[in-house]
């Protein structure tokens, strides 16, 4: 029973004894790092909403 892997960048099947592994190779492992570096994975998700609606009084 063995479950079946993917490369997440380019879907090849991989094997758990892949030394990339879980990806294919060490292009796809390059690519993967380069995603999260430049930033083109959004890890916050949400925006900060403007809090214009607080009604503060100042005098
Ligand atoms: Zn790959």
């Amino acid at each position: 029973m063995s479950k079946i892997y993917v490369c997440p960048i380019c879907k090849v099947e991989v094997k758990s004894t892949e030394s990339y592994f879980p990806f294919c190779c060490k292009r796809c492992q390059t690519i993967d790092l380069g995603r999260w570096a430049d930033g083109s994975y959004s890890i916050a998700g949400e925006p900060i909403p403007d809090h214009d609606d607080e009604n503060i009084s100042i005098h």
